[in-house]
C-alpha cells in the first residue's frame, strides 16, 4: 500500500548510469514481454522455451513467473480482486526495475485483468511492454489441467478461479496473438522470436 504521509518526504534520485547504456553494454533493447492467458494455457512453458532462444542469441533475460513469485515476493498476497491487482502492480514495478537494468524480461502470470495490464503498459515506456496473449481455449486448459487445479476449482475446492469462478477478461490490442491450438511450443516461440526481431529488439 502507497503511504501518502512518507511520499511526500521521498524524492527521486537520479543515477548517473542510464538504462539505454546499460542495455547497450548487453548488446540489446530492453523490454518486457508479458505472457497472459489462463492457467495451464502454456505461458511458463512459452516462456521457458522462449528464455532458452534468447540466451542462445546472447541476450540477457530474467524469467518472473507466477507461482516462484508468489512463494517469495508476494507470499503475502492471495486470490481475491483487490490482491490480484497488487500481485500485478508489484510484478509491474520489479518488471520495471530489471527494465531499467537493461534485462530484457519475461513474465508469465495469468493477470486477468485488462485495466491491471494496461497499468503495467503505462508504468513503462513507450515499446517497452509486450503482451503476449497466450490463447488457449479453456477446456483445452482443462483437459490439460498440468496441476490439478481446475479439478480443485470445479468441486469447490479453490475460490476465485480464473474462467471458473473468476473472469479472464481477453486482451483487445496484444502486440503478439498466440492461437495456440495445433501448435507446437517451437512454433510459438518462432512467432514470438520473428515478431522481436521485425519490431527490431533482436
Ligand atoms: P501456464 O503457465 O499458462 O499455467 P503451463 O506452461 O504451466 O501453463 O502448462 C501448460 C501445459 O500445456 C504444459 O504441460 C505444456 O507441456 C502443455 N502444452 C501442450 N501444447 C502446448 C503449446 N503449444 N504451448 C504451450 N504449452 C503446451
Amino acid at each position: 500500500m502507497i503511504n501518502k504521509k512518507n511520499e511526500k518526504n521521498i524524492v527521486w534520485h537520479e543515477h548517473q548510469l542510464s538504462k539505454k547504456q546499460r542495455a547497450r553494454l548487453k548488446g540489446q533493447k530492453a523490454c518486457v514481454l508479458w505472457f497472459t492467458g489462463l492457467s495451464g494455457s502454456g505461458k511458463s512453458t512459452i516462456a521457458n522455451a522462449l528464455e532458452q532462444r534468447l540466451y542462445a542469441l546472447n541476450k540477457h533475460t530474467y524469467l518472473l513467473d507466477g507461482d516462484n513469485i508468489r512463494l517469495g515476493l508476494n507470499k503475502d498476497l492471495g486470490f481475491s480482486d483487490k490482491d490480484r491487482i497488487e500481485n500485478i502492480r508489484r510484478i509491474g514495478e520489479v518488471s520495471k526495475l530489471f527494465i531499467d537494468s537493461g534485462t530484457m524480461v519475461l513474465t508469465a502470470f495469468i493477470s486477468p485483468f485488462l485495466a491491471d495490464r494496461n497499468i503495467v503498459r503505462k508504468l513503462v515506456e513507450k515499446g517497452e511492454f509486450i503482451e503476449v496473449f497466450v490463447d488457449t481455449a479453456l477446456t483445452i486448459c482443462e483437459n490439460r489441467d498440468p496441476k490439478g487445479l481446475y479439478l480443485n476449482a470445479r468441486e469447490g475446492k479453490i475460490s476465485n478461479f480464473t474462467g471458473i469462478s473468476s473472469p479472464y477478461e481477453v486482451p483487445l490490442s496484444a502486440e503478439i496473438h498466440l492461437k495456440t491450438e495445433g501448435k507446437s511450443v517451437k512454433t510459438c516461440v518462432v512467432q514470438i522470436i520473428d515478431y522481436l526481431n521485425s519490431k527490431g529488439y533482436l
